[in-house]
């Protein structure tokens, strides 16, 4: 029998950690990316290509046994398009809603899921009437294709809606705009989930994140919350996977304000926050996901103890301080620098939590990164 072949649109540091965890189901890959530099080619063959360009899609479709992506920005139409020749998970239906912000909250809104308050705006008129009825501060943001926190402006004050119009006014007709209540919030969590091709759903426990500048920062897993509120998150991300018929792992980002859980949003794809599961979970969100999208039987997400992911933005730090800490696993993606890009992530990891905050706040002060751990050293040894 000839090795199956998953073939993955995007080539950046998802895939390429997908690729190295299909290694041991004996998986071949084949990645697609618009940029030969594109990271997963130092471990998969790449195919350079256009997402739109039906001569290359053809050629990966002509490849591979079953498709995924490790970015949601593929268009919406290529996606089904190659879904009309070759099995692609998630499906693209699922992949187009969770494009758009305004679609996504209308769902998670039809589900019973809480949500900030939103308004379409098409036009400037409807922005000032939306800022009048949500109030300020608020955010505008791109409905379509923003990430990381790009496409969005915050509006602190009436005064503030000229410049944000001014910085994203332009796209209100490509894109589209959604203007969104700013919450105030105590913390962001993220349910990271896998559902099977037979419905089997899995969660990873809820994982608490700290952003910097609308980057993720920090992940602390499991995240501590209450166990009611853990069961609220699993319930929601339930509920999302099963009204999309979704198959694979995505993460639902939420906000816990006062105790209540708001749905920002869904990532139709392994995501930042579940890297910690490669080495503190039983089955790592890789592993899971192509064992869904192949329809094989999940793996358990069980955690090993406590772990906290540290994300390496513009460029990666010196190793030795982690690789010389008990639990430290250091993930460098290969990448060239450059200001505000993903180029690699450490997961620290101990048997209970104040272990944890003790490693943590030692490598934190090696590295010169009190900053960063600061705010995950000081959950770990709350009461
Ligand atoms: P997003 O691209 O929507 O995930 O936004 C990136 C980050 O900006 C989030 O993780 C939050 O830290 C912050 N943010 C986004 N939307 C809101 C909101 N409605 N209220 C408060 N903070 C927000």
């Amino acid at each position: 029998m000839s090795a199956t072949t998953v073939g993955i649109l995007g080539g950046g540091q998802l895939a390429r950690m997908l690729a190295l965890s299909g290694a041991p189901l004996g998986l071949r890959f084949l990645v697609m990316d618009t940029s030969g530099d594109a990271c997963a080619g130092q471990f998969a063959p790449l195919l350079v290509g256009d997402y739109r360009d039906e001569a290359a899609l053809a050629e990966f479709a002509d490849k591979v046994d079953v498709a995924t992506f490790d970015f949601e920005n593929v268009p919406a139409e290529s996606a089904q398009w190659l879904a009309e020749r070759v099995p692609v998970f998630p499906n693209p239906g699922a992949l187009a809603l969770t494009q758009d912000r305004l679609a996504e909250k209308t769902l998670f809104r039809e589900l019973d899921i809480p949500v900030p308050d939103f308004a379409d705006v098409p036009t400037r008129t409807a922005l000032d009437e939306a800022v009048a009825r949500i109030g300020t501060p608020c955010i505008l943001k791109t409905r379509r294709l923003g990430y990381d926190g790009k496409g969005q402006f915050r509006i602190k004050s009436p005064a503030d809606v000229d410049a944000a119009w001014d910085a994203l006014g332009a796209q209100a007709s490509s894109v589209g705009l959604i203007l969104e209540g700013f919450v105030a919030f105590q913390r962001e969590l993220s349910v990271v989930a896998v559902r099977g091709r037979d419905g089997e759903f899995r969660a990873w426990p809820l994982t608490e994140n700290w952003h910097v500048d609308g980057v993720l920062s920090a992940s602390l897993a499991p995240a501590r919350v209450d166990a009611s509120l853990h069961a609220t998150a699993m319930s929601h991300a339930r509920a999302i996977a099963e009204r999309l018929g979704y198959v694979g792992v995505f993460a639902l980002e939420l906000f816990c304000r006062d105790g209540e859980l708001l749905a920002n949003e869904l990532a139709p794809r392994v995501h930042n926050s579940g890297h910690w599961t490669i080495e503190g979970s039983e089955t790592s969100q890789f592993q899971n996901h192509l064992r869904a999208v192949l329809g094989l039987p999940l793996g358990d997400t069980a955690v090993r103890g406590v772990a906290c992911m540290l994300n390496w933005i513009g460029e990666m730090p010196d190793p030795t301080a982690m690789l010389s800490t008990a639990g430290g696993h250091w993930h460098d993606y290969g990448k060239q620098p450059r200001a505000g890009r993903k180029v690699g992530h450490a997961t620290l990891r101990a048997d209970e939590a104040e272990a944890l905050a003790q490693r943590l706040a030692d490598v934190g002060e090696a590295l010169g990164r009190q900053a960063q751990v600061a705010p995950v050293v000081a959950r770990l040894r709350e009461a």
